[in-house]
């Protein structure tokens, strides 16, 4: 059954703009079996767009099915370009709101890298919310403890003074009840600052980045359809700004009493990014086009192709092109990946090290903002491939 209304700001005037047929329900889940990882069931993508907010969504989100409770494996800190991002941005973000011997909350908190490192660099006293959380894999930390639930109403409870959510809302479908929740246990403290983390809809369309689009994001958001979105639950937004290549989009707002009417320099209207859609359509044939020609003559000139970086960006691209059976193994630098299964695709995680004897002859990263780390350790082991950036 499809959404007709927009989960962000509830109207029905809709469309579908693209569509993926056949996309893995499931990218992070850990399969340790092959015939498990490809029956897991593949079902369409159809990205609408909401021409009242224009906030973007996948209109045919099954919101019935167990994402995140079976095993989820969403580490990124094994890599030091991550690593040393991370802790910048929080210093940053630390000082620029004096987050000091304060109580934080994350909501979607992982394995529980961040809140473990926001009340370290603050002496802060952290509660993070995740029903993915496993102990044990993150930095002990005393001033830090753990829930291992959805985040819901029954939190209400729970006090802070900063809310925290990373790479969380994207998976939500009914993103204006989640704020609601959100905005309601608040009350009426209005020293409370929110720091949200999401990728940004504006680069995936601009370059046509398919392999960003898959099956375990719900929702889709740009500065405009974000901001519009805390706004209208009871935010006022302090700031927002892109990081990482422009892949991830940050939002810091704060509750006030009646709806504000500040706008950021960053958000674009519901038109200009209508605009984009349209464009998005018009190329992304010739990007799908242009990658399934270098695969298929890979393909033919016996070339070993190997896919580095897990995930959800290698789901997404795995599902454009697994027919052509070019590509044979997926790296990933994350120890907890190695010997799962892809879900849906059914390739197999290796480690690095593996490398340095398969000896591929091209590299596809997924993501370019570690081309030169990934350069470095195949040039340590002596490989020296051609390599392609996404
Ligand atoms: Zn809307």
């Amino acid at each position: 059954m499809k959404h007709n209304i927009c989960p962000n700001c509830k109207h029905n005037d809709i469309e579908e703009f693209f569509v993926i047929p056949n996309a893995p329900v499931h990218s992070l889940v850990t399969i340790k079996d092959y015939q498990e990882a490809i029956a897991i069931p593949k079902k369409e993508i159809s990205l609408a767009f909401c021409n009242n907010c224009g906030f973007i969504f996948n209109s045919s989100f099954d919101t019935s099915l167990d994402y995140y409770t079976q095993g989820y494996e969403d580490q990124q800190g094994f890599s030091p370009t991550f690593v040393k991002f991370i802790t910048g941005l929080s210093q940053r973000f630390i000082d620029k709101y004096d987050i000091k011997n304060k109580e934080v909350i994350e909501i979607g908190c992982g394995k529980g890298d961040f809140i473990s490192l926001i009340s370290e660099l603050g002496n802060n006293k952290g509660i993070g919310i995740d029903p993915a959380w496993v102990p044990g894999r993150s930095k002990v930390n005393p001033n830090v403890r753990f829930i291992k639930e959805f985040y819901s109403e029954k939190h209400g409870d729970l006090q802070a003074d900063c809310i925290v959510c990373r790479h969380t809302l994207e998976h939500i479908h009914d993103t204006h009840n989640f704020l609601k929740i959100i905005r309601k246990s608040i009350k009426n403290n209005d020293k409370v600052v929110l720091f949200f983390e999401v990728p940004s809809i504006v680069r995936i369309l601009e370059i046509q980045a398919f392999w960003d689009i898959f099956y375990e994001h719900s929702t889709y958001m740009s500065p405009g359809s974000l901001a519009r979105l805390f706004r209208i639950n009871g935010f006022e937004v302090l700031d927002m700004y892109l990081e990482y290549d422009n892949q991830y989009l940050f939002i810091e707002a704060k509750p006030v009493a009646e709806m504000s009417d500040k706008i950021h320099p960053l958000e674009e209207s519901v038109e200009e990014l209508k605009k984009l859609t349209v464009e998005f359509v018009n190329k992304i044939k010739v990007q799908l086009g242009n990658w399934r020609e270098k695969l298929v003559m890979f393909k033919e000139q016996n070339k070993k192709v190997v896919i580095w970086g897990g995930g959800s960006k290698s789901v997404g691209f795995l599902t454009q092109f697994n027919d052509i059976g070019v590509i044979e193994h997926v790296v990933d630098i994350n120890p907890h990946m190695n010997g799962n299964y892809i879900p849906g695709i059914g390739k197999q995680y290796v480690n690095p090290d593996y490398l340095s004897t398969y000896k591929p002859d091209v590299v596809i990263v997924m993501n370019s903002v570690y081309m030169e780390e990934i350069r470095k350790m195949l040039n340590e082991m002596g490989v020296n491939p051609e390599m392609l950036g996404l």
